[in-house]
């Protein structure tokens, strides 16, 4: 029989699996929050290969001061099997970057990238919106599961493999086009980088940003500049921008609270975001 969690959420430890695992800023982050609350908890960087997966999700069950982990590549689809899938994630965004256990013992599997990805952008009223989206991975997955939330009418889906792009607006139920990267980009309130592309060691992302129009904002995923080209060039011509640090915090914000029960402190993000680019 498993075991009962242990009653307080403030005490024990919640983790960051991966492989590799040493890049990820998940502990950095969490750890900042556990200061800044004073919370007697622990979050730690876990190496968990794709051998190990089922091996881990059995000890740590048992383990009664385990809060949860997030997951990070390569292991976000493969944790499904592993997990109870309640919200129906493997059918939708088909991959899951936290699991918690539930008052019963069970392991549950959720996703809080797509709000992390929302949030930054939660003033805006996308409904009927026609937006932009750059690349079909998982990223992007997230990224069109809240877009479809959020009522937008049209995506313009750039990927370099276009047909995978068709794919996932059927999936998602969506209206519009699926484009290679180098189509001219149609007019858009909301232009999202989904993919890798302007991030350190990979190829560039050349877009001619003038169909935007002046009230466009550009959203980049990418955090490795965080000063990418394309912010860069949107700044250029005053459009409003969000960096891939917003959606990083904003996702380990959900997941924290789920951990520890408390909101992560973020009246102190400047202090944060400084630590992260470090
Ligand atoms: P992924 O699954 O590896 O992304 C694959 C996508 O990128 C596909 O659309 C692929 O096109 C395209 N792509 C990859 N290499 C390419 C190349 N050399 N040229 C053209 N297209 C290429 O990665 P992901 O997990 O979706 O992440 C995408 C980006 O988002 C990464 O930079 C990641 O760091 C960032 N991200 C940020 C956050 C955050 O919190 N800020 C969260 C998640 C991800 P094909 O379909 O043609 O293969």
């Amino acid at each position: 029989m498993s075991q009962p969690p242990s009653t307080s959420l403030k005490t024990g430890y919640a983790e960051v699996i991966g492989d590799p695992i040493s890049h990820s800023k998940s502990p950095a982050i969490h750890g900042f929050w556990l200061e800044k609350l004073d919370i007697d908890a622990d979050y730690r960087a876990a190496h968990v290969t794709p051998d190990g997966l089922a091996d881990y999700f059995a000890r740590r069950k048992r383990d009664p001061d385990w809060r949860g982990c997030n997951i990070t590549i390569p292991h976000k689809e493969a944790a499904l099997d592993h997990v109870e899938d309640r919200g129906e994630l493997r059918a939708s965004i088909g991959a899951i970057n936290t699991v918690l256990r539930d008052e019963d013992g069970a392991l549950i599997g959720t996703n809080t990238d797509a709000a992390g990805f929302y949030a930054p952008i939660s003033g805006m009223d996308l409904e009927g919106a026609s937006v932009a989206v750059i690349g079909a991975g998982g990223a992007a997955r997230a990224v069109l599961f809240a877009l479809k939330r959020a009522g937008v009418a049209q995506v313009a889906l750039l990927n370099r493999t276009p047909l995978k792009a068709a794919g996932l607006l059927t999936a998602f139920g969506l209206q519009g086009q699926a484009l290679p990267l180098d189509a001219p980009l149609p007019p858009a309130a909301l232009l999202v980088n989904a993919s890798p592309l302007g991030m350190s060691g990979q190829p560039p992302l050349p877009l001619d940003l003038d169909p935007l129009p002046a009230d466009a904002l550009v959203y980049d995923l990418v955090y490795a500049p965080l000063e990418t080209d394309l912010l860069a060039t949107a700044r250029k011509r005053n459009l409003a921008t969000v960096d891939g640090l917003e959606m990083l915090i904003g996702q380990a914000a959900v997941a924290f609270e789920l951990f520890f029960g408390e909101p992560a402190p973020r009246d102190d993000d400047a202090e944060l975001r400084e630590i992260l680019i470090r």
